[in-house]
Parts: C-alpha cells; structure tokens; sequence
C-alpha cells in the first residue's frame, strides 16, 4: 500500500489510475472510513488539475482526515463546523473548496474573506493561498496590522478574490468607501476559539455588519466549541456539515512528551544545558509573559546561543524577521509568548519546549501540536517548577495519561544563577521612566528633527 516512492511530481501520471484502490470497494464510503488504512487520494476529491500539480508542489501526496472530508463537501457548497486540532491540515481544507469554485465560477470583485486571530496566521494562510494558486490567475491578500494601509488599500481596490485578515484591521479598512465586499461569496473563521479568547468577539459581530447579506458559504473552524462560539456558529451556519476530526485528547502521535521538573530560577540554566548537550536541536520555547520571553532570549543571546523573540512587544516588522530567520535556521530558539505563536507552522521543528507550564490544558495540547505536524516526530518538553505541579496534573488529566518525568544527569539542580531572570515591574518602570527622562533630556538639546515618526 505504500507509494512512498513516487516523487510528488509523478502524482499527475498517476492521476487516472485507481487500481491502487479496492475495486470492489466502489461504494465504499464506510469502509474507508473504518479501514484507516487506505487513504484517499487528492485526484478523489474533485479538484481541478491545477490544484492537484499545485498541492503536489507542496509535496502533499494524500489529503489529511479533515482534508478528506471537508474538501468534497465544500465544492459542493456546503457550510462546514471543522473541530480538529492544530496542524490537522485545516488550511488546505477550507482553501481548496473556495479554490476550486472560484476556478468554476470566478465572479467580481473579492469574493472570499478569511478571519483569523495573529497577523503571523493571516500571513500564513495567504502564503499557502499563493502556493495553491500558482498555476492559476487567483489573486489574494492579507490585511493585517503593524504595517502600511496602501498596499492593502490596493488589494481591496483591485478586487482580490480572496483576503485573509485580522479583524482589527479590516474594521480600519471598513470605515473607507473602498473597502466593500459586496460580491463576497465565501467567509471563513480560522481559529474561532482563540478570536474568542483574544478578545475579538465584538469585532467578528461589527465585520459581519459590513458583509453583504445575499447567499454565501461559511467554513467555521475552531479547535474547541465553548459556550459562545457554539453560539456564534449557529448564527452563521446553516445546515452545516460537522467535520470532527477525532479528538484523541493528546496532540498528534509522533510527539515525545517529557517533564523535566526544575526549580524556577535554574530554569534558563536548563534550557541551556540541553542546548550545550544537542539534547534540544532548534525550539520554540514558550514564556508565560512577554517579559519572560525577552529576557530568555537576552540570556540566551549572551551565552551565545542565536536566537530570537516573538510576543506582543515586537513590531510586526521585527516578528516576522524573527519567524524568518527561525525557519532558515538561523536561529536556534524562538523565545514565544502563545498568543503570538499558535497556529504558527514550522517545517522541521525538533522541540518544542514550555518554559513555563501553560495554565490551561488546551494552551498546552496546541503549543505540544507545532511540533510533529502532519505525521513527522517531535519532542515536546516542559519544565515544571514545583508551584507548577498543580497544572500539570490538570494537563495530565487532559492528556488522558501521566507524562513521563526525566532529569538531567550532571545538571546541578541546586545551583543559583548569578543574575534575576525577572526584572520586578517596579524597578522596570522606574528604568524606563529614568531612560524617557534621559532621551527627552537629549532630544531637547537637539532640538527636534530626527524625523522619528
Ligand atoms: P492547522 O491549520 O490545522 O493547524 P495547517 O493547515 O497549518 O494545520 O497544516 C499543518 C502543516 O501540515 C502545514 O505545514 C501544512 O503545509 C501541512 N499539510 C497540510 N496538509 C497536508 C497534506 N495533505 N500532506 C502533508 N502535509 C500537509
Ligand atoms: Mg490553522
């Protein structure tokens, strides 16, 4: 049953040929779906030929689960309910259903619009749009914010078919007579549940009063269905078809889940220690406050490990450079906040590591899910300080089992660090109050004129 060996670009001779497929099983919809063994191909899922050579670029050879089923059912027009968890192939699969329509039946103006929480997501999903269209005339953008209005003003004058956007943004860009969306056919929500925990209710409600009323297509996706997105969902979905892509409460096989109990001050002396030991290849470590983010990567740097930062504090320019570098393995470690982070796709990843155990499970089980995406391996490591035990075996609980304790041989859990990891926001204030005193100081020396915005 393998075909382990056809190169990508061979899946198109393949195209018509099914005898790799039982014969007999012609109306075999449940039988696929009870074997697990024999999964679909792309060529089974109605898609046009440009389609197939562009996900065959990607080097997709078979369509995920949710893939599987919410592709057909959405070129049909179907509203679809997707609860599947992060790196389940979700992207591909509200894409490739509007993809495919907009090739049947182009029409004018912007035609699809995404909503998703992060601008790193919004980026994200428009460059595996770009790579899905390649070999078609199918243009897009992304609207997010931390960067210049005009090109995206542009994109909404020229009418790209489809737009991925942050829902701060794009009310910015309402409050403009350019901005209409009045032949939109399609709207997506990617990531519901964290809109929802981010804040961004309200503004869903305000950018579905801009949307044109007629007839239109909802893809809603969310990793978790809480109270008011089970809500929100039955406000914009009609007859929808449920894809549950089986929740086994842990993250994807493949991950290497491990705790390394630690006291909290040796944590930065840890992380290095598996540094030094290429116990830990290249990571995302995650930091319960955008401070402890900073410093972690300050540390590191000092002690010559090259890494970068990624939280809330970073400008939109900064963070991307950050991811950038990341994944053409210039930096070692990425020093992340979750907000910023989920949903965030890494080729590669080795680890990822929670500096800091998240306070709810879910953070946890969708930080432990950028490693190990689609089917390769990962290790997923997390240090607990003994005031962290307590949420831990709520993540336990979550997980369904007891995760596997290590501790470093030769490490010297007793020791003290010569410098605070945590600067007390007392005293960071005070130096940032000293530091604004000092520039304004100089600056009125000056004179004005530097010209800095
Ligand atoms: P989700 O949105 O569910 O978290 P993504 O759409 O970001 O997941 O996909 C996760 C990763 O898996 C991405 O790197 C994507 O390119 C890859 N991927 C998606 N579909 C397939 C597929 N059919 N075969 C192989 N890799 C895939
Ligand atoms: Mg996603």
């Amino acid at each position: 049953m393998t075909r382990g060996t056809a190169a990508p670009r061979s899946l198109k001779d393949e195209a018509p040929r099914k005898e790799d497929r039982d014969p007999t099983a012609a109306g075999g919809e449940s039988a696929r779906a009870e074997s697990g063994g024999n999964p679909g191909a792309f060529q089974e899922l109605g898609l046009h030929e440009d389609f197939l050579r562009a996900v065959a670029d990607m080097g997709f050879t078979e369509p995920t689960p949710i893939q599987e089923q919410a592709v057909p059912a959405g070129i049909q027009g179907r509203d679809l309910l997707g609860c599947a968890m992060t790196g389940s192939g979700k992207t591909a699969a509200f894409l490739l259903p509007i993809l495919q329509q907009l090739a049947e039946n182009p029409g004018k103006g912007t035609q699809a619009l995404i909503l998703t929480p992060t601008r790193e997501l919004a980026a994200q999903i428009d460059e595996e749009r770009k790579a899905l269209t390649r070999h078609t005339r199918i243009t897009g953008a992304a609207i997010f914010g931390g960067v210049s209005m005009k090109p995206q003003i542009q994109a909404f004058r020229r009418g790209v078919d489809i737009l991925v956007a942050t829902p701060g943004r794009l009310l910015d860009h309402f409050q403009y007579d350019y901005a209409r969306l009045d032949g939109l056919r399609f709207l997506v929500l990617d990531e519901a549940d964290r809109m929802l925990d981010m804040g961004f209710l309200p503004d869903i409600r305000r950018v579905l009063r801009h949307l044109p009323d007629g007839p239109r297509q909802t893809l809603f996706f969310s990793a978790t269905m809480p109270q008011p997105i089970v809500q929100l969902s039955r406000e914009l979905l009609t007859d929808p078809l449920r894809v549950d892509v089986e929740r086994k409460q842990a993250p994807a096989t493949g991950i290497d889940q491990a705790l390394f109990p630690v006291p909290a001050r040796q944590k930065p002396a840890l992380l290095m220690e598996l540094l030094t030991r290429n116990e830990v290849g290249n990571a995302i470590v995650f930091c319960r406050t955008k401070h402890r983010a900073k410093r972690l990567y300050q540390k590191l740097e000092k002690a010559g490990f090259p890494s970068a930062q990624i939280h809330g504090n970073r400008s939109q320019n900064q963070r991307t450079k950050a991811l950038k570098g990341f994944r053409d393995g210039r930096f070692r470690v990425l020093a992340a906040t979750d907000i910023v982070a989920r949903g965030i796709d890494v080729d590669a990843l080795d680890h990822v590591i929670n500096f800091d155990v998240p306070n709810v499970p879910e953070d946890y089980i969708h930080r432990v899910g950028r490693t190990a995406r689609a089917g390769e391996t990962g290790e997923a490591f997390t240090f607990v300080a003994p005031e962290e035990e307590s949420d831990i075996r709520s993540i336990e609980k979550a997980v369904g089992r007891s995760l596997p304790r290590r501790r470093v041989d030769g490490f010297d859990y007793k020791g003290e660090p010569e410098e605070r990891f945590e600067i007390p926001v007392g005293e960071r204030i005070a130096k940032m109050k000293a530091r604004r005193k000092e520039e304004r100081g100089r600056s009125s020396k000056k004179g004005k004129g530097r010209g800095r915005r």
